[in-house]
């Protein structure tokens, strides 16, 4: 049982692995809710709803401000393979007639249009006779009179929830304001939405990785920081799991196993127990995650490093959502590196695959290694800038201790 978003993912567009948030979005769209996604500039805010578009069938519409940027998205789209088409008056009317033609057919899955096309009587009229499944609004601050962008022509959109009721609406925008939030809110969604406000720093988890040495027993000194709260150890091998909860359990740590390899009562009565009690450690393979929206969750420790940084960013993700301080702790070592290469080569995939791979396994290697400020090169990665945010080891590291400066002057002195 594939998640289908994810084979949508990897077989149309062509990628492994969700950026921050895409995942979170999707599945509330597909959950038949309205959202509203505020993500930064180059998060990836167009498959928050292609990728829904194509697991849900049916018609999308998409309104989108400007004729250039339609053009573009529909050419790419095409490009994968996509059926999407635009009507817009910068082609010519028999080139609308035949997109008209292929959308009242059923054949679009993706229909591109300003909402000035969108907005009159009879595009509603036909459009509601068709099978739309989901309406998305780009750059969706233009419906806000306090965006930086108001545009006249959004605010009718407004009627857009009482002519298709059944359709979950998603509205995306960068622009994270308060005002210009609730406005968007106000507007197209009656408030009846949910608002995902994805900007991708976790200022409140502290960034560590540790040379691999006696893995359990680091492990163990970290968890006796965090005596009796809840975390989440990852391990590479469903073995090693069950190992290391056995170790944990023996030393006095309240630690359970999770492993795809685990008949799916036990796995399903693990996760009731880590979700419903305090204190319990669960040791897990990737397997567990999907969905645990624990608010609790103290740490993340990876004991071996894992496939991608956009696989570490979502692991470490689930620690730290009350806000309150957390911690994600790696250990990492040459193995690691030998394990993770061997496992590229040895799969069964075409060179141009292997070689992204190898490729994006080096972006992981690059920030366990870096001197910088973790949190600066993490957010880098995903096109976000950000200062040295003195929540990393390193960050920590460079910071002048208060008794440490002193006998530096001391000796200086001397
Ligand atoms: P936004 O609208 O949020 O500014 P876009 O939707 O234009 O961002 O996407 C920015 C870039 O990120 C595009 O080149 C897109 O192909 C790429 N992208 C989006 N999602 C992913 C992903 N999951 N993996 C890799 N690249 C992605
Ligand atoms: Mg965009
Ligand atoms: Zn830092």
């Amino acid at each position: 049982a594939e998640d289908p978003k994810l084979r949508v993912l990897k077989d149309v567009f062509g990628f492994d692995d969700f950026r921050p948030g895409q995942a979170d979005v999707m599945e509330a769209l597909l959950a038949g809710r309205h959202v509203l996604a505020v993500m930064p500039t180059g998060a990836g805010k167009s498959l928050c709803y292609q990728v829904p578009a194509l697991v849900l069938g049916g018609l999308t519409i998409v309104v989108s401000p400007l004729v250039a940027l339609m053009q573009d998205q529909v050419a790419a789209l095409r490009l994968a393979g996509v059926a999407a088409d635009t009507i817009n008056s910068s082609i010519d009317r028999e080139a609308n007639v035949a997109a008209w033609r292929r959308v009242a057919s059923g054949q679009t899955r993706l229909l591109y249009l300003a909402p000035e096309r969108l907005m009159t009587e009879r595009m509603l009229e036909a459009l509601a006779r068709l099978d739309v499944r989901l309406i998305a609004v780009d750059e969706a601050h233009c419906i806000s009179q306090w965006g930086p962008a108001f545009r006249r022509e959004y605010e009718d959109l407004s009627r857009l929830r009482d002519i298709f009721p059944d359709v979950p609406i998603i509205a995306l925008t960068a622009t994270a304001d308060e005002s210009t939030r609730t406005d968007i809110e106000a507007r197209l969604f009656a408030e009846r939405v949910e608002t995902l406000v994805l900007g991708f720093d976790r200022p409140n988890i502290k960034l560590a990785i540790e040379a691999k040495q006696d893995g359990k027993r680091q492990l163990l000194r970290f968890i006796e920081r965090h005596a009796g709260r809840s975390g989440i150890v990852y391990c590479l091998s469903r073995k090693k799991t069950e190992e290391t909860a056995a170790f944990l359990e023996k030393n006095g740590v309240t630690a359970l196993a999770y492993h795809a390899g685990m008949s799916k009562d036990a796995r399903d009565a693990n996760q009731n127990s880590f979700m419903t009690l305090s204190g319990v450690v669960m040791v897990a393979t990737i397997a567990f995650g999907m969905g645990i929206d624990k608010p609790d969750v103290a740490f993340v420790f990876h004991t071996d490093m894992p496939g991608s940084l956009e696989a570490y960013y979502q692991e470490i993700g689930r620690a730290g959502r009350d806000g309150r301080e957390a911690e994600a702790h790696m250990l990492f070592g040459l193995g690691d590196i030998r394990m993770r290469r061997l496992f590229i080569d040895d799969e069964e995939a075409s060179v141009e695959h292997k070689r992204r791979s190898h490729r994006r396994l080096d972006t992981l290697i690059g920030y366990c290694e870096t001197a910088q400020c973790r949190r600066q090169v993490l957010l880098g990665y995903f096109g976000e800038e950000a200062q040295p945010c003195g929540n990393c080891d390193n960050c920590l590291d460079q910071a002048p201790r208060a008794d440490g400066g002193a006998e530096a002057r001391i000796i200086l002195a001397a």
